[in-house]
């Protein structure tokens, strides 16, 4: 039998679903990645395309080394797939699982193509450790809340771990084939030239990086978590975003480590709670995939959002006049990610201080996020903007100088991507206005943050019909 892997955000061969139930089905077997131009046109992340790059070439360099190309290929999945299958004459064509509205319509599409070819789709979920039919109240319904779900999520884990695959497995030849030109778009893409500020792509460089936090940091990771100046978190998340590394592999070396240290257990334990957070966002979209575009508490959609070219404008560029939300806003369009608190902070101020609504700011962070992921994007702006599943009360609202003081106490996450400020002494930093001689080139706040929150609490009770 043969068969053909479709790489899509899954480029790893370790511990890979899909690829495993390939293994059992075929003996030889080929490689293929599809660049869709309605993916490639439709980010504007210079970081995420590199990281998408270094990962394809790193992936590539591990199967030429076992003597299967990968085939890559601009066009249309649609046509591209039952092509390069019929090509091949292979019998199956493998591919892991993805839930976004486009993905589910053009997998569909593929399948039937190929069926009508008298071929076989064979689909595996893969991208997170439990699939969201899997996790489910008591009364067989998807969870809504996360403490809920995280329960239940560690109960089903409890019972049957899924850990991972213990050793590489691939089916046991290539496809015996010459690419043609066109098969090789890899090797004419030119990566940004720019210096390299993201994290590298690849899977030994995810290892490597996982390693690296276990040992030395996930000890502290409770406290620095929030710290947005201290390197404090895994910064994995591009690497689970392209399924570079495995969800399971980061449970289980997680959960290894903090059996060999216990005094890691409490770090490791609340790492790997967050990684429930990315579950559980995932069955969130895969249950409501109209939660891409529309808020999950149907009691907001009347909320009167305002339009604010200016505030928008103001919020992408870092020049709100709110030192940590212009902080955060910098980091993320110089480096392409943005620390989590942070990332609550700025979502905040954009649709609690500005009125502006959250599919807006959703869609900058995709546009520049290494990491954006439509799910867990989704899930942290609706959180931000109290639209979400578990989301942030909407009367809480955050007050950008007290969390700056409170998160960036000796301001040194804000003077590293706020250089105006550099000078500005600590007791006024979060607050510049105050200061006897405020920056000459530093905004003032855009919006004074006490009528901000007035206005957002009216907005929202107007809303809600209270
Ligand atoms: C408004 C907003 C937008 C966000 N957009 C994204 C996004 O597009 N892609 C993305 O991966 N994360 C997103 N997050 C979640 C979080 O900010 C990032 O996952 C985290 O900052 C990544 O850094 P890390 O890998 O060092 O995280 P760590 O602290 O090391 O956490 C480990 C892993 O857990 C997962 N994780 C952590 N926090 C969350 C969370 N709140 N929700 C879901 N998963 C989480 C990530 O996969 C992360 O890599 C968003 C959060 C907010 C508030």
């Amino acid at each position: 039998m043969r068969g053909l892997h479709w790489f899509r955000n899954d480029l790893r061969l370790r511990d890979h679903g899909a690829i495993l139930a390939l293994a059992d089905r075929v003996d030889e077997w080929a490689a293929l990645f599809v660049f869709d131009p309605k993916l490639l046109d439709e980010t504007l992340s210079r970081n995420r395309d590199r990281f998408l790059i270094e990962s394809l070439a790193s992936l590539a360099e591990e199967l030429e080394s076992r003597g299967v190309p990968l085939l890559t290929v601009r066009g249309v999945p649609e046509e591209v797939v039952p092509r390069i299958a019929e090509r091949l004459r292979v019998d199956v064509v493998s591919s892991s699982e993805a839930d976004t509205p486009y993905a589910r319509r053009r997998d569909e599409a593929v399948r039937s193509r190929l069926e009508s070819d008298g071929r076989e789709m064979l689909a595996v979920r893969d991208h997170t450790v439990f699939g969201p039919e899997e996790i489910l109240t008591k009364k067989g319904t998807a969870h809504s809340i996360y403490s809920p779900y995280r329960r239940a999520w560690w109960a089903a884990w409890a019972a049957a771990p899924r850990w991972p695959a213990p050793r590489l497995r691939l089916p046991e030849r290539a496809i015996p084939y010459e690419r043609s030109a066109s098969e090789d778009s890899l090797s004419t893409l030119d990566l940004p030239t720019s210096a390299r500020i993201g994290p590298t792509g690849g899977e030994t460089a995810a290892r490597r990086r996982l390693s690296r936090f276990l040992e030395s940091r996930v000890g502290r990771y409770e406290t620095d978590r929030d710290v947005p100046a201290v390197d404090g978190t895994a910064r994995l998340s591009a690497h689970l975003r392209f399924g570079v590394i495995s969800a399971r592999k980061c449970f289980a070396v997680g959960l290894e480590h903090a059996e060999e240290h216990p005094e890691d257990r409490p770090g490791v334990e609340k790492w790997l709670d967050e990684l429930v957070w990315r579950e559980f966002y995932a069955a969130v979209l895969a249950n409501r995939p109209e939660v891409t575009t529309q808020n999950f508490r149907s009691e907001y959609d009347d909320l009167a959002w305002r339009r604010d070219p200016e505030g928008f404008e103001a919020w992408c560029r870092g020049r709100t006049g709110y030192p940590i939300v212009d902080a955060g806003m910098r980091q993320l369009v110089e480096t392409g990610w943005m620390h989590n608190r942070v990332r609550m902070i700025v979502a905040s101020f954009l649709t609690k201080d500005l009125l502006i609504d959250w599919r807006r700011g959703a869609r900058f962070f995709m546009d520049h996020l290494v990491d954006g992921d439509p799910a867990s994007n989704n899930g942290g702006w609706q959180w931000a903007a109290s639209t979400g599943t578990d989301p942030q009360p909407y009367f809480r609202i955050f007050n950008p100088s007290k969390q700056g003081e409170r998160w960036d106490p000796d301001g040194d996450y804000v003077r590293r991507f706020v250089p105006e400020l550099a000078d500005v002494e600590t007791r006024y930093l979060h607050s510049p206005w105050l200061a006897p001689t405020p920056p000459a080139d530093y905004p003032a706040p855009i919006v004074a943050h006490d009528e901000a929150r007035k206005r957002a609490l009216d907005v929202y009770r107007a809303a809600r019909g209270s």
